[in-house]
């Protein structure tokens, strides 16, 4: 194994904690991945977090066949993972929470959308919802292809279950589920402020703009 590659092995590991220490996920919960060269390193299923090592991550192919386990099972969602790989080959990480706001927003199945200069500007002024699909069976991800190839997202609710969320590398990848959650949880504070104030004549596709430009935070 390379330098690099121990590093972002370790990078996945200590983002995935960090994760559970915000109260984003639960101990056991969520799965990240991360490419590899060819080949992409998925968190093993139903591990605790706080004892994860990075020698644990399971080693995968692009078809999903397992390379290397340290006798671990790959995340029951790795094919969700893989799916965005291959849509998007400038996505290099993902990362997938059932953080309390954003899950509400799936569960009552509406995209998360509000008047956010942040959720214009770095999310085209909408994380989009997908239709329900079992967790771990290919339904989950029926959708990804009009979300994340055809629309350029970068996140996305999965009905009644969760967020999903990429970046070009792990640390990016977690930004971003970092942010959504915020922005799901800024959104429904404002309605009970009273609603949300709308940004300007023209801001919004000012943002837009940009975000088409650069998505990039
Ligand atoms: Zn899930």
């Amino acid at each position: 194994m390379t330098q690099a590659q121990q590093t972002k092995r370790e990078q996945i590991v200590r983002c995935f904690r960090k994760l559970y220490e915000q109260g984003t996920i639960n101990l056991y919960e969520g799965n990240f991945s991360a490419r590899d060269g060819e080949n992409v390193l998925m968190t093993p299923s139903q591990q605790n977090k706080e004892t994860m090592t990075p020698e644990m991550l399971v080693v995968l192919d692009a078809a999903g066949n397992v390379l290397s386990s340290n006798g671990l099972r790959p995340s029951s969602e790795a094919r969700m993972h893989l799916e965005i790989y291959r849509l998007r080959p400038d996505l290099g990480a993902v990362v997938h929470t059932h953080s309390a706001f954003a899950s509400a927003f799936a569960l009552a199945g509406m995209p998360i959308r509000s008047e956010s200069a942040e959720l214009h500007l770095f999310y085209g002024g909408e994380i989009p919802c997908c239709a329900y699909g079992e967790p771990g069976t290919d339904a989950v991800f029926a959708e990804f292809e009009r979300y994340f190839l055809r629309e350029r997202k970068d996140a996305v609710l999965l009905a009644n279950h969760g967020l999903v969320a990429a970046g070009r590398g792990v640390e990016e990848a977690f930004s971003r589920a970092e942010a959504v959650e915020k922005l799901a949880k800024t959104a429904l504070l404002a309605r009970l402020l009273g609603g949300e104030r709308p940004l300007p004549d023209g801001a919004s596709e000012a943002l837009i703009g940009r975000w088409r430009g650069d998505g990039s935070i």
